[in-house]
């Protein structure tokens, strides 16, 4: 590629077609994907369902602005909305924080927003400002202001959340972080210290949400009550789609005129929104969970326990494996690629595995063999 800023460091293969949850690249090579994008495609790369609400709608209108009323959005909205939550759509994750930036510093009357390091909200100016990752900010100085970070997990950073914060964003697994779980304690006190000082909890579940975990938000596995929820990447499978999720009580704050978008919840992309969601029924996520906790077996018993591996992390079908300093993550994703298998990698020298939410059982073991045979490979591991 030599018209395309070098933004990303590309393998050297262009993956042209997909069919279920693989996919073909230009030599005619065919993977199995651990990959769904970066966590977008749940549902694979040929889905009926969705596929033929796209081809419907656009064959009916593509586009039409937010001046007309949309019955489209008002669907995908009861589909996705916590009970007394409304919807705000966007095209991307980045664009769905940032609205919650907006809306948490327009209704509070506050500034302040509390981030956590090796936290990732995105690129933008503001979601940039509240990722806590210095190698994405580096160079873009002056940053958004009023913007501070604590650690994740630590107790030290509960005493931080005070009255004169807007917001605390958080993730429940941090995703291009490594991978890293909140504690469920840790949660619930961050929880509890947001309300005694009326500082809005947002949480970003745009890697974590849609059924990755399986549950429609992950944040239900911890019984919270965020105020402010961010989604994008699996919610249009592809299509981009983003949206941000309010409480009622704050949309005094973001009326008519307010905030707006020209591509903000377009009929195509709601057409596979609707898609998505109406699969993700609790029958699927009963399915992924299932088929989750046979993955997490072989995780504990045969991954974590490999020389090479310091920890496995995540919940669901979110897998973060973290080597020692023996393997360089990266050179595992590239001998897997030519073992026929895509992964990922995410911070901490982590391999990072999304598999799309469909895939069944036999392969998600399959794909797990072969990881297994990669790692063990790695020689002259330090004890
Ligand atoms: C990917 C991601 C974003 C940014 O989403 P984009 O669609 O790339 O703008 C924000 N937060 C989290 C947790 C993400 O994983």
């Amino acid at each position: 590629m030599e018209h395309v800023f070098e933004t990303y460091q590309r393998y050297p293969f262009d993956l042209v077609s997909g069919h279920d949850w693989h996919l073909t690249d230009d030599s005619g090579k065919t993977y199995l994907d651990f990959t769904s994008g970066i966590g977008v495609c749940s549902f694979g790369y040929s889905n009926q369902v969705i596929q033929d609400k796209l081809t419907a709608q656009a064959a009916q209108v593509w586009h039409t602005t937010n001046l007309y009323e949309s019955q489209l959005q008002e669907e995908v909205a009861t589909l996705l909305c916590p009970e007394g939550m409304l919807a705000f759509f966007c095209n991307s994750g980045t664009e769905a924080n940032e609205a919650a930036l907006k809306l948490a510093r327009k209704a509070t009357g506050k500034t302040t927003i509390l981030s956590f390091n090796d936290s990732f909200h995105g690129r933008s100016y503001g979601a940039m400002s509240m990722t806590g990752n210095p190698s994405v900010q580096a160079g873009y100085s002056p940053l958004v202001p009023g913007i501070k970070f604590a650690d994740y997990n630590e107790p030290a950073a509960i005493d931080q959340i005070t009255p004169d914060l807007a917001a605390v964003i958080l993730e429940v697994i941090q995703g291009e972080g490594g991978v890293n779980p909140a504690k469920a304690q840790w949660l619930k006190q961050v929880e509890t210290a947001c309300k005694a000082n009326q500082v809005l909890l947002i949480i970003d579940e745009i890697q974590t949400g849609i059924g990755r975990t399986g549950k429609k938000f992950a944040y239900e596995y911890y019984d919270l009550d965020p105020d402010i929820i961010t989604v994008a990447k699996a919610l249009g499978n592809g299509i981009p789609c983003g949206a941000m999720l309010g409480k009622q009580a704050l949309a005094p704050a973001f009326g008519p005129g307010s905030h707006g978008t020209t591509f903000g919840g377009n009929k195509l992309a709601m057409a596979a929104a609707t898609g998505v969601l109406e699969q993700l029924t609790p029958t699927f996520l009963a399915e992924v969970q299932t088929k989750a906790a046979a993955m997490w077996q072989v995780l504990q018993n045969e991954i974590a326990t490999l020389p090479v591996v310091t920890r496995v992390t995540g919940m669901g079908l979110m897998i973060g494996i973290r080597l020692k300093d023996d393997a360089v993550a990266n050179d595992i994703v590239i001998q897997l690629q030519r073992a026929g298998l895509l992964t990922l990698t995410a911070k901490h020298n982590t391999i990072r595995l999304l598999p799309p939410l469909v895939m069944p059982q036999a392969e998600l073991l399959g794909g797990l063999a072969l990881i297994k045979r990669a790692l063990q490979s790695v020689k002259g591991v330090t004890a």
